[in-house]
């Protein structure tokens, strides 16, 4: 059997990567920095009923809908999970899951209520949560990124020391001081978890049978 990556990926489904951490600590960031070290992971694009902000792009970031919009689709079963977060809803679809079929990975950056259940309906998902290095770091970050008012800033940062209080529930805990070290470790967490035994277990059985098969054609 060769070792080409396709049928490695044919065997294997794509890593579930759940990445939370309190707004401004560097999810965003950071995921993109794994997706361009490692192109083959899908960012899953939830929707929203909160405003884009400005450099942001309906069906990129998010697809955003109004609260109408949303009560729709949570009544038609759309979601794997949603859940109210700072005032506004967010949800991921089930098509996401679906559209990952065939790549190494998915990325789901969402909340401490998402990650829960995702973690209930796909039980191999990795969970990983971002700390800051300090508090005064995590105000800076949410206010340099300034495309929020003062306001939104605050009730943001006040929240964050209850999404920090989840962080028990992850797999792994990742500190974002400096980008190039917090980028390096996400990378090896995802590549260290795509070689986990539960995951190659299909692939080495099939090697089993395919060997078993030539075993008696040689004789
Ligand atoms: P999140 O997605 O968790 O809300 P972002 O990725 O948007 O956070 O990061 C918040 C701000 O902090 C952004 O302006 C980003 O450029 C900056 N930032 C992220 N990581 C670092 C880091 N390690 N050092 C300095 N600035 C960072
Ligand atoms: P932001 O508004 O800064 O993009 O995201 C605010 C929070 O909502 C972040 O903690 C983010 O991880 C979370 N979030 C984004 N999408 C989803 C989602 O689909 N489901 C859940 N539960 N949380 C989400």
């Amino acid at each position: 059997m060769s070792t080409d990556p396709a049928i490695f990926r044919a065997v294997r489904p794509p890593l579930p990567l759940i990445v939370s951490s309190p707004s401004g600590a560097g999810k965003t960031t950071l995921t993109s920095r794994l997706r361009q070290a490692i192109p083959s992971i899908r960012f899953s694009v939830s929707h929203t009923t909160r405003r884009p902000r400005p450099a942001e792009e309906d069906g990129r970031e998010y697809h955003f809908v109004d609260r109408r919009r949303f009560e729709e689709l949570i009544a038609a079963g759309e979601f794997l999970e949603w859940a109210e977060v700072h005032g506004n809803l967010y949800g991921t679809s089930r098509r996401e899951l679906e559209a990952a079929q065939g790549l190494r990975g998915i990325i789901f950056d969402i909340d401490h209520q998402g990650a829960r259940q995702i973690k209930c309906a796909e039980p191999d998902a990795v969970g990983i949560f971002i700390l800051p290095p300090n508090m005064a770091t995590l105000l800076e970050r949410l206010r340099g990124r300034a495309s929020e008012d003062e306001d939104t800033v605050q009730r943001r940062f006040r929240v964050a020391r209850q999404e920090i209080a989840h962080y028990g529930m992850f797999d792994y805990v990742l500190v974002n001081d400096d980008i190039d070290e917090a980028t390096e470790q996400l990378v090896s967490i995802f590549r260290a978890e795509e070689c986990r035994r539960r995951r190659a277990a299909r692939l080495a059985e099939e090697l089993l049978s395919e060997g078993r098969d030539l075993t008696r054609t040689a004789h």
